[in-house]
């Protein structure tokens, strides 16, 4: 398998230069919050997948939705104002589900091409309003806004710019919070004023009649985790209010329970414009996101009938097996699995906390299932692992052998994101795992 896959797969984000040896690891099994690779190795998944099974594997109720509706009707196209009965339920519920007036569902296959989607909803709506040149969007460094061409654009970390740079022209950024390395300090309301002070700077400088849109997470994950300080998405949301400018929340991770409640937004009582989401929605069993649209700019966008025109769409849209299964999802999430979730994120807290007097131990920060411990050699100094700790494929491959799955960012942060399911021995084996790898990462200094 490991010859084959260096022949013949192409793997996104990831390169085995220089670690010859390790060569692709295979997953076989899995159950709860345990995978199991072809050699029998078991590990705590600490990251659900790539923080999207947020329902735990083997759940046997998705695997029987998902069959009855292959059996019964394995695929329906949303074209041509077809339908099917799964899609329409699970937008309605979602509908239900969301926070203030998003109440239209458009139907991607994953993130990057529901905020994909999100641009070209905007355009329409700017068309429609007649304000066409309001046509630039911003979003915050650090931010992670999928992999298609214009997303890719709003994301700002250079890996994924790599080899064919930021495509647009049209897409601005601000500094983030990042409340462990900002240069204004760590007070909440130091580092909100200094937000609210660089959106307002750069609408200003980009001119209010050409921003269209700003585009945040509510917590920045794929950037290492970065909780904003209570009251930052509000106070944001309302510069966004103040320009006429849309406000975005790209909840494809803290969405469906990651962060305590069903979508993270809720937190900070905040409701955007628009809302993207995928991951959660299907618990990475079948492939789905969704753009939550509301009311107003929907109403801008529809025609005297009261349906939006639509030019963009894909083959698997609204896909009657993905909808089946994201039904069952939000099923177990409300039945105990949201519960269990916060019960458990707490938990994990506490117990990554614990770490913090560890000598390699600079910052640990996090919200529910979503946290992360950042790694330094100096906590005075806050000196960043050398690149020789290659914390992307050391650290991850000791966590791994000490049977543990976590994301070890190259910068020397380690991400969380276990399953909602997880017990009170999952998160303390990750904390226990966590420990040991982090003493064996001191040996070898
Ligand atoms: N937005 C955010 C905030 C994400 O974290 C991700 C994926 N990590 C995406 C968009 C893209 O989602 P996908 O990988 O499903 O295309």
């Amino acid at each position: 398998l490991i010859e084959l896959d260096r022949a013949h797969l192409v793997h996104p984000v990831a390169s085995y230069r220089g670690h010859e040896a390790m060569g692709v690891r295979v997953l076989k099994s899995a159950k709860g919050a345990t995978v199991t690779d072809d050699t029998g190795h078991s590990l705590l998944d600490g990251f659900a997948g790539l923080w999207c099974v947020n329902a735990g594997y083997g759940q046997d109720s998705i695997v029987e939705a998902a069959a009855k509706q292959l059996r019964e009707l394995p695929y329906a196209t949303g074209y041509f104002g077809l339908g099917s009965e799964p899609a329409i339920r699970l937008a309605a519920r979602l509908a239900e589900l969301a926070p203030g007036d998003l109440n239209h569902i458009y139907f991607t296959l994953g993130g990057s091409d529901a905020v994909d989607s999100t641009i070209r909803f905007i355009r329409y709506y700017n068309h429609a309003k007649g304000t066409p040149q309001k046509d630039q969007f911003i979003s915050v460094e650090y931010g992670y806004h999928g992999s298609s061409t214009a997303g890719s654009g709003l994301t700002a970390l250079s890996v994924f710019h790599a080899g064919f740079g930021v495509p647009y022209d049209w897409q601005h950024k601000i500094p983030s919070h990042y409340s462990y390395r900002n240069p204004v300090g760590s007070d909440p309301r130091a580092i909100i004023e200094a937000s609210v002070a660089a959106l307002r700077a750069k609408i200003s400088e980009v001119g209010a009649d050409r921003v269209a849109a700003f585009y945040v997470e509510p917590i920045q994950g794929s950037g290492g985790v970065l909780v904003p300080p209570a009251g930052w998405l509000k106070a944001m949301r309302a510069v966004c209010k103040e320009h006429d400018v849309l406000f975005v929340v790209d909840e494809v991770i803290t969405g469906f329970g990651r962060t305590g409640p069903l979508f993270a937004c809720e937190d900070d009582a905040v409701v955007p414009d628009l809302m993207t989401t995928a991951k959660g929605l299907t618990s990475g069993y079948v492939p789905m996101g969704a753009v939550f649209i509301s009311d107003h700019v929907y109403d801008t966008i529809a025609d005297g009938a009261g349906e939006a025109l639509v030019g963009h769409g894909y083959t698997y849209s609204a896909h009657p097996v993905s909808a089946a299964v994201a039904l069952e999802c939000l099923r177990l999430y409300e039945e105990g699995l949201l519960d269990n979730g916060r019960k458990a994120g707490k938990r994990l807290m506490e117990g990554l906390r614990s770490l913090a007097d560890h000598p390699l131990v600079g910052d640990v920060r996090g919200r529910g299932m979503l946290a992360a411990v950042e790694l330094v050699t100096d906590k005075e100094r806050k000196t960043r692992l050398p690149p020789e700790a290659d914390p992307a494929r050391r650290i991850f491959d000791r966590a791994w052998q000490n049977g543990l799955v976590i994301r070890a960012f190259a910068n020397g942060v380690l991400g969380y994101a276990p399953p909602l399911c997880c017990t009170d021995e999952d998160i303390d084996g990750i904390i226990e795992r966590t420990r040991m790898t982090l003493d064996q990462t001191l040996e070898d200094k």
